[in-house]
């Protein structure tokens, strides 16, 4: 196997950085949430930017105003924007899975609406997808939405909602059939986050403020038009989603760079010559070398073609125990001030990973029971 870069993506990688070098001040490491329209404001300049390089969607085909580019070059992007606080926002979430699965799913008209506009870097989305009772087990999820002629009609919660303080519009997850199997009633909706009825409540905590959300639907009422796919056949769909989300994000990048940081104050207090912390330190680093190839496996059976396997969800469980594991070493070399940064990339946030898009043990249920088709105990 040839693990080297083709010339072409090196010089991607480095006009890459140079792109960065001009649209971010030096030393960029995320923006302020605090100040949501700002935030926002910056986020939307950049990803124009970059829509007009033709980098931000640039893995999608040509008819979707992508350029039929090669996974890889979306995983490159990746490498670069993760790890140092993701200037696209929550549009990354566009690229990776949210316009994948409207090209997948939508209605020429969907397509014709939301495509055009995620490709051109104007609008932020957020996912509606955990409830306060159904988080691991997804299925359960039980806001309703009940059909009125034309209209669905939604009422229930969501809970830890990403990216709502600058989104434009919601991927939601509702039962449209309570009495089906868990699986078989569920549907998704597309629709505009400031619909009326819809209220939005901040939850500030371990990752910091802005985080994430709380939403409660009261008789919100959208077309039935905004429906992505048949209703009651929503699962699939998300299904096939949540693969492209699991790797979308470059943590491996992120572990890289904490790890970097930690090992430059090991070696400013004299712990670097601790034997058990240089061990600690190989293993940390074996760890992150071993999600970046098992990543790369996965970009490398999308570049083929071909579909979703176990190797994203192993790929997942590899990415967070890396991010668990230095994010353990930088606390304990880095002290208590490992916990105070704010930043994307600290300790806090990479430890929160370990739970979002599906929580390690999750993950490694799914490698059991889906793929590796392995009996549940009694
Ligand atoms: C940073 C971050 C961002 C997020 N963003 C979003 C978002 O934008 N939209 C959204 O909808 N959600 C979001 N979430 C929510 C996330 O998807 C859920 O937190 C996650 O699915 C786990 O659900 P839960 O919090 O209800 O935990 P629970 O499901 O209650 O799980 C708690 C613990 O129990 C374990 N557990 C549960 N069931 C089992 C089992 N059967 N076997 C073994 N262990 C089990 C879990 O692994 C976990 O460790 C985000 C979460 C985080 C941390």
């Amino acid at each position: 196997m040839d693990f080297d870069w083709t010339a072409d993506d090196v010089a991607y990688r480095n006009d890459v950085r140079n792109f960065l070098a001009e649209q971010l001040p030096p030393g960029w490491n995320g923006y302020d949430k605090h100040d949501l329209p700002r935030y926002k404001k910056e986020a939307k300049a950049f990803c124009t930017a970059l829509a007009e390089k033709g980098w931000l969607t640039q893995s999608w085909p040509k008819e979707y105003g992508g350029g039929d580019a090669s996974p890889w070059r979306a995983a490159i992007l990746s490498e670069e924007l993760w790890p140092i606080g993701e200037p696209r926002g929550s549009q990354y979430m566009n690229a990776n899975w949210i316009g994948p699965a409207i090209m997948f799913a939508g209605t020429p008209e969907q397509k014709a609406y939301h495509i055009g506009r995620m490709s051109k870097g104007d609008v932020f989305w957020c996912q509606g997808f955990s409830e306060p009772d159904a988080g691991s087990d997804l299925p359960a999820l039980r806001t309703r939405a009940v059909r009125d002629g034309d209209e669905y009609v939604i009422n229930g919660s969501k809970i830890w909602t990403s990216h709502v303080g600058i989104a434009d519009y919601i991927f939601l997850l509702v039962r449209t059939d309570p009495d089906a199997p868990k699986r078989e009633g569920i549907s998704i909706l597309l629709f505009p986050i400031d619909t009326p009825g819809l209220d939005i409540r901040h939850i500030d905590g371990f990752v910091g403020e802005q985080a994430f959300h709380h939403l409660i639907f009261e008789d919100v009422r959208v077309p039935v038009s905004c429906r992505l796919g048949e209703e009651n056949r929503g699962w699939p769909i998300v299904q096939r989603a949540l693969s492209f989300e699991r790797i979308g994000a470059a943590h491996y990048e992120t572990a890289r760079l904490i790890l970097e940081d930690a090992v430059a104050t090991a070696q400013r207090n004299g712990r670097i010559e601790d034997p058990e912390v240089q061990t600690r330190i190989g293993e940390v680093t074996a760890l992150i070398e071993a999600a970046r190839m098992l990543t790369y496996k996965v970009v490398d059976l999308r570049a083929q073609g071909l579909p979703p396997t176990a190797d994203s969800n192993v790929a997942r469980v590899a990415q967070t125990t890396a991010l668990q594991e230095v994010g353990m070493l930088a606390a304990d070399l880095h002290g208590s001030a490992s916990l105070e940064s704010g930043n994307d990339a600290d300790v806090r946030n990479v430890l929160a990973y370990s739970v979002a898009a599906g929580a390690t043990e999750m993950q490694l249920d799914q490698i059991a029971s889906r793929w590796l088709d392995l009996p549940r105990s009694k």
